[in-house]
């Protein structure tokens, strides 16, 4: 937590020991705490960089052990769940799984927070209820996070829902934080995004950046650089203050 907030930042994807260990000291450098990329990547198209896979979680938990910083990432099956579960100290159930519904049962029988994305079309009801399926069974770390919905606009790759803030905040006791990345598509945006996101009153963000933003494997539109998110702290942290004073 900074300034009470959560912030997990790091690249979309583990694309290397190398590039996840400079990227994971450099954001040690900025004071961040959770450092989020993934080793399993839900790619639309079959042909992209599906990521590293267990070597993914290997090269993580190489620069968690090098840095102190925590682990999110995300798994996509029971499976994957039950093997490298225990090592994740998020883990992030993508808006691809938010239906999983076995997924999300066998999240409620582990002890560890759950970041949930909402699906590209879910309502607000229908991702509520996703996180029931986690209660229910008997996990009530749920993190829910507003990664932007689809629209009829492709100029942007979704629609940051702001609204998704005030309404999780008033319907639930949970804790919901923003992906502006993925929102946007546009990495010039997120900035905005964020900033408005916490003025909105979110718990937090979950940033893509990249130490090589040019260079990245997935999501490179939206990656933003070191020194772009060292301005985005500072900013939403300023931010924070005002709506809590
Ligand atoms: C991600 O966080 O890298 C990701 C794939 O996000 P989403 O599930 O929101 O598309
Ligand atoms: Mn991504």
């Amino acid at each position: 937590m900074k300034n009470d907030l959560l912030i997990i930042a790091g690249p979309c994807a583990v694309e290397s020991r190398e590039q996840i260990m400079r990227i994971a000291k450099k954001l040690k450098g900025l004071g961040i705490e959770y450092l989020r990329a993934g080793a399993f990547k839900p790619r639309t198209n079959p042909d992209s960089f599906q990521g590293l896979g267990e070597l993914g979680i290997i090269y993580l938990l190489e620069a968690k052990k090098e840095t102190g910083l925590k682990i999110v990432t995300e798994i996509m099956s029971v499976e994957q769940l039950d093997k490298y579960g225990e090592y994740i100290d998020i883990i992030q159930i993508g808006a691809r799984n938010m239906y999983n519904y076995e997924l999300l049962k066998a999240l409620g029988k582990i002890n560890k927070p759950i970041l949930l994305k909402r699906a590209f079309s879910a309502t607000y009801k229908e991702w509520i209820s996703a996180c029931e399926y986690i209660k229910k069974a008997g996990n009530d770390k749920v993190i829910l996070c507003e990664r932007g919905i689809r629209s009829f606009d492709d100029s942007t790759r979704n629609v940051l829902d702001i609204q998704a803030i005030p309404y999780i905040k008033k319907n639930t006791q949970l804790p919901i934080i923003v992906d502006p990345s993925h929102a946007s598509g546009h990495r010039y945006m997120v900035e905005s995004d964020s900033l408005a996101a916490v003025a909105a009153g979110c718990d937090g963000l979950i940033i893509e950046v990249h130490d090589r933003p040019e260079e990245a494997l997935s999501d490179k539109e939206q990656a933003i650089d070191i020194e772009d998110l060292r301005k985005i702290l500072y900013k939403v942290g300023k931010i924070k203050e005002l709506i809590s004073s």
